[in-house]
């Protein structure tokens, strides 16, 4: 057995999305209500105990009820240089379901429509980070920032894949998905938005609030994972991009894509 001092450690940051007054995606059910922001802190502190159980090291972006800047989520990352970076959402329809399923979405910068948009919103961060730090070249930083996004997109995708296939939330496999979230951009380590299940979704949101079934989904992730880790990540794996998967099925998000 290989023996890992605990400061090389794998540390993976978990992000659970929202926060403070940011609820993201709210629903009401028999007088409750329930919010993203809470489920999201809920399973990402499991989470983080199965991680570490596994001998890992976890940061989490929040481990209170706080709205923190996007961008201060994924700098803590960045300046933690982690091994992996995971943001925790969950889904809503307008439409009433039982059960919605789960699906994780990696950073799309490869389409020349999303390049673009991109191209655009990368150029306007670092306008502003340049201004702030050194005034040094913005073309060199953005050439670097392209380099890692390029470099981080392959283990994105086999992290996101082995996830995907072990996480049974719903009935439905709503698959991997490219799409530009504000989020995954700003790291510089591979990165995965997983919207867990549906909140609306009765069946989606007792598995969550179930301490059980919890424990099972958190496993089901650390599982993910560890395919990564130990690179036993499914060769096949289709990933859809925003033109493939039907925007018309897709909920209103809570929370900021591009
Ligand atoms: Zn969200």
């Amino acid at each position: 057995m290989p023996h890992h001092e605990p400061s090389k450690r794998f540390l993976v940051v978990i992000d659970p999305g929202h926060g403070g007054g940011d609820t993201g995606a709210i629903s009401k059910d028999k007088g409750v209500t329930y919010t993203e922001k809470d489920l999201t802190l809920l399973l990402a502190r499991d989470l983080a105990r199965e991680l570490i159980i596994r001998g890992n090291n976890v940061i989490l972006t929040r481990n209170e009820d706080k709205n923190i800047p996007l961008s201060d989520r994924t700098a803590l990352a960045n300046k933690l240089k982690a091994n992996v970076f995971i943001s925790l959402h969950f889904n809503s329809s307008a439409e009433k379901i039982t059960s919605g399923g789960s699906e994780v979405f990696i950073l799309n910068h490869a389409t020349d429509e999303t390049s673009k948009r991109l191209a655009d919103l990368e150029n306007a961060v670092l306008k502003e980070s340049s201004a702030n730090e050194n005034g040094g070249s913005s073309n060199v930083s953005l050439i670097m920032k392209d380099l890692i996004l390029e470099a981080n997109l392959e283990p994105s995708r086999k992290i996101a894949c082995a996830v995907q296939s072990h996480l049974k939330v719903g009935k439905k496999d709503r698959g991997v998905k490219q799409a530009l979230f504000y989020v995954l951009l700003g790291t510089d380590m591979p990165s995965i938005l997983i919207e867990v299940g549906f909140l609306n979704a009765n069946l989606d949101r007792e598995k969550v609030l179930n301490t059980k079934s919890r424990f099972r989904m958190v496993a089901q992730i650390a599982n993910g994972l560890e395919d990564y880790k130990f690179k036993r990540t499914p060769t096949k794996c289709r990933v859809q991009n925003e033109n493939q998967f039907q925007r018309a099925d897709e909920p209103k998000r809570g929370h900021r894509k591009i």
